[in-house]
Formats: C-alpha cells, structure tokens, sequence
C-alpha cells in the first residue's frame, strides 16, 4: 500500500523572488493561499500588483544579456542540475501540489514525477538545436541563427500549477530568456519553490522573477508591460483574448494555451469494458479539471446503451475524499468558484432536457463539508446545441453524445469552437488515422487520452490557443530568428554609377 505524503512544509508567509532576493510586495499586502480539501489556510503570499512587476521586469532586464550570452553547454548544465533537484525534492512538490490544488496524490505522484524531463530535454535541445544554411541565388552565403527573445512573461494556471509552469520555464531559460513569472493565485507555492531550486541550481539571480498576485492587476500589468518579448500564458480563453489584445497593442510576441472540450470518439469494435475504462479516465482525471478532459464522449449508437450502463457503474464506484488518500481516486474541486461553475453546468443540463445518468450533486457530511467535493457526473441524450455539450465546465461534469456513423462522429467532434484535443477509440487502424486527421484538434490521441511528453507538440487550433508548448517547435517559440546574408564575390558593386543591367535584390 503507497504511504500517505508527507505533510508539507510551507512557511506561513512566502515573499515574492525578484533579482535574486525574497521581497514582500510594494503595497505591504498579502493574500491567503487555500487548501480545498478543508478550507484551511495554506499560508499567506505578498500580493504584488504593478509596482512588483515593474522591479521584476527590470530585475529580468538586466540578467537577460549576459544570460543570453551564456554558452548553451552552461545552460544546460544549470538546467540538468535543476532537474536532478527537483526529483530529490519531489516528495515535498507532491505533498504541496496535493495541498494546495486537491489534486489526489497518487495523480500528483504520477504527474509531477515526469516534471524533471522537461529540464533535462530542453537542455539536451539547447546543446544539440541547429540552425539552417539557405539556398539563396548567386555568390551568397545564407545562414540563420537563432537568439533569445529577451523578457518573457510566463502567466500560468491552477490545474497543473508546476507542470505546466515547467513547459513553459524550462524552453524560455534553455533558449536564453530571463522571464518574470505570474502564477496562479490560487496555486502559487510550487511556482516559487521551482524558482527556488532553479536559484541553487546556479541560475543567476534576475533570469527568472516570480511576482505572485490576481490576474486583473499582476497580470494585467505583466502583459501590459513595455519590458517584455514575449507573453505565455496559459489560462481560460477570454483570458486568452484580453492578454492577445495586448500583446497586439505592442507587437509583443503571444502563446496561448487556452480552454478545451475534447471529444472522446469510441467506435463499436472496442471492448466495452475497454470503452468503459477509457471514457473514466478520460472525464474524471484532476476532477474534469483538465484543459483536455474528455467532456463529450462520442459513442456510437450500436453500443451506447451498454457503454453508459459501465461508465455510470464505474463512475458510482469511484473513491472520492481526502487528497492525501493513497487510495482516493477524486479529490475535491480547487476552489469554491469551481464548484459553483460545476454545480450551475448541473442545472443548466438539466434544464436543456439532457438526463442525469449519475451524479449532480455536491457532496456533503463529514469531511465533506470542509471541502469544495463535487460528484462525478454523467449526462446522457445530450445533443450538441446544448450549452453542456458546447461550453467549457472544467469539473467532474460530463455529456454522452451518440452517432451512427464515422462521418457523423468527425462532424459531432468538429462541432464545438474549442480544438485542443481528441481521442480516437477503433480496433480499425485505418479508421483511426482517418478519423484522428479529420478532426480539427491541436493533439488527437488513438486508443489514448491525455499522454503528453516533453519532446511532443502540444497546442490547440480555434478557440483553444495559438502556439505551441514542447518539442523543438516550442523551443524555436522562444527565439527570434536572424538571417545573414553574405556576399561571396569580390566583384565590385555600384548601382549608380554602372547603369548596366544588374540584380539589384
Ligand atoms: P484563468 O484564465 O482564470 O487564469 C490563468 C492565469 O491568468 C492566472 O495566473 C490568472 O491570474 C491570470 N489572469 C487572469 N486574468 C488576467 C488578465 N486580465 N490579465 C492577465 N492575466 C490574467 O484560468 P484558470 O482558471 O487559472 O485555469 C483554467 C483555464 O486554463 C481553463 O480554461 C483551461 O482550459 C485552461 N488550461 C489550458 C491548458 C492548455 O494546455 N491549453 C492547460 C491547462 C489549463
């Protein structure tokens, strides 16, 4: 039997890290960090606003040219020394990611365990990238050379606060970028604990700020900030708007990695048992709060009946509760708003006339009353004009949709403004590769939900974001790219004085 994690450690003030130095915020104000599972207070964090970014960005400003100067080999090295310190410590990452998101810990084991590859990968990519030689007519040498951006705002959010933190920091540092970070406020403590171990890595002080405060005044300020090359954010897509516009309004580079509505397709040559298992995983994982949960479980009509009969069966048996739990399977919701949004996604289905197959309720009694705890919930004869079948519930709230046929199935998948993800469920190998290219989704998986690698592309198409995080392309993200063209020919050149019929371009 797995051992409970540890209790974790946290100070009961955390200051903000800027130039190297813990600060407090220029306000003196501070903010309350919440444990869900039981409403407790956390610890307190400084609520920096636009004066903090401003000593941030400049703390950043001026550690980014000596750190873009750095040979890719010592970055590296500061990056690998990293990873390695974050997998000694990753019993404590655990216990304070499970506190302060909910998170069960046999998730968070599991997810954060794979944290440390990321730095290891976008080192090995900074010592390895290659630039490119061009054809280009004539005497000429054209070659391209990649340099860092500069500044980089990294704005995250609460669902997979180190993780998804570390796809973005671990490319923005490896391509030599200072960055100023502005985490979640519901989940700001890993943020500032990887800050931490990046510092005792050899990480100069400057290269990476954390400000840590509300979107609508840190953020807004760190994307409003004259100082900064690139904005990436990861968050809900009319945050994602508001951070494009103004990205826009400066010409400033912008990544967004924004909201989901992934549709699961299960054909009817999969096992139920296996369909069964596969439309769980992909609804529950996190609580549904994931931006590429499985809300729209697309099931052909000939095994409808039976997959739903499975799924409310297994969903009834799941263990719900304490987080800390080894043998919890659901943990609560990340906060009180989340719930609420569940709890109204409930009523709305049911006032669209969708079925309630199993769930709907928040959960209460005991320790249940301290928590923000949410049934796992199930919607049956839902079609897709519905607002549940069409808008982003991000909690343990599901629809099942029915088709008869492949076309059917690509037409209901595309049939939503979000296109972050898709998973493909088929025995038929042709079937799936022709279903998983027709779908307008940035990641599709066959026979597979939610696997992810630092090496592979991630990003969504429509609504769910611009850019992308991981692999060589993400890397290149945090780049601008220069192009030197050189004159190979000793041949004399003057266009005004020689009127003959030369190339001038
Ligand atoms: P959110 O949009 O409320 O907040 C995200 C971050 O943006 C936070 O740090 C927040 O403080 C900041 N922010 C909020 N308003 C801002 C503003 N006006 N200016 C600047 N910054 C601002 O999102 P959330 O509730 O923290 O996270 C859930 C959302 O994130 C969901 O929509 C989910 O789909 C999305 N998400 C997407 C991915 C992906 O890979 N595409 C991954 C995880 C989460």
């Amino acid at each position: 039997m797995p051992e409970k994690p540890s209790q974790p450690n946290i100070p009961a003030y955390l200051p903000m890290l800027i130039g190297g130095a813990r600060r407090d915020a220029a306000s003196g104000k501070r903010f309350a960090v919440e444990n869900p599972a039981n409403g407790e207070t956390l610890c307190e964090v400084a609520e920096g606003d636009a004066a903090d970014i401003d000593a941030a960005v400049a703390a950043a400003s001026a550690a980014a040219p000596a750190w873009a100067a750095t040979p890719p080999l010592q970055r590296a090295e500061i990056l690998n020394r990293a990873a390695a310190i974050l997998a000694e410590r990753m019993p404590e990452f655990v216990a304070v990611e499970v506190a302060q998101t909910g998170r069960p810990v046999r998730e968070m084991r599991a997810q954060l365990a794979r944290t440390p590859e990321w730095y290891s990968y976008f080192a090995a990519v900074s010592r390895t990238h290659e630039s490119g030689v061009h054809p280009f007519g004539g005497p000429y040498l054209n070659y391209t050379r990649r340099m860092p951006l500069g500044v980089v705002g990294l704005v995250t959010p609460w669902n997979h606060p180190l993780l998804i933190l570390t796809k973005k920091l671990a490319p923005a540092l490896a391509a030599g970028n200072a960055v100023v970070i502005k985490p979640s406020e519901v989940a700001p403590i890993t943020p500032l604990m990887i800050a931490e171990v990046l510092a005792e890595a050899g990480l100069p002080d400057g290269v990476c700020n954390v400000v840590t405060g509300f979107g609508p005044t840190a953020g807004a300020a760190l994307c409003a900030h004259e100082g900064i090359d690139k904005l990436d954010l990861t968050g809900g897509t009319e945050t994602g708007r508001r951070v494009a516009a103004l990205a826009g309004e400066r010409l400033t580079h912008f990544s967004g990695e924004l909201g989901g509505k992934a549709s699961v397709v299960v054909f009817d040559d999969v096992l139920d048992t296996e369909a069964a298992a596969a439309t769980l995983f992909a609804s529950f994982i996190a609580a549904g709060q994931t931006c590429v949960q499985g809300a729209r479980l697309l099931v052909q009509n000939s095994v409808r009946d039976r997959v739903l009969e499975m799924l409310i069966e297994r969903t009834r048996a799941l263990q719900i509760g304490d987080p800390t739990d080894p043998t919890t399977q659901i943990g609560p919701m990340v906060s009180e708003k989340q719930l609420n949004i569940a709890m109204k996604y409930v009523e709305i289905g049911k006032q669209e006339g969708a079925t309630l197959a199993v769930g709907g309720n928040r959960l209460t009694g005991g320790d249940y009353d301290k928590g923000y705890y949410h049934e796992p919930t199930v919607f049956s004869d839902v079609t897709n004009d519905m607002r549940i079948a069409q808008e982003e519930i991000f909690g343990p709230v599901v629809c099942v949709l029915g088709f008869d046929t492949e076309e059917e199935a690509i037409a209901l998948a595309n049939g939503t403004d979000f296109g972050l993800a898709a998973s493909v469920w088929t025995r038929d190998i042709s079937r799936g590769h022709r279903v998983a290219q027709s779908i307008d989704a940035g990641i599709v998986w066959v026979n597979d939900h939610h696997r992810i690698d630092p090496a592979s592309p991630w990003g969504g198409f429509k609504d769910s974001g611009i850019g992308k995080e991981n692999g060589i392309v993400c890397y290149e993200g945090y780049t601008k790219l220069q192009s030197i063209v050189v004159k190979l020919s000793d041949e004399p050149f003057d266009w005004f004085e020689d009127s003959s019929d030369k190339r001038y371009s």
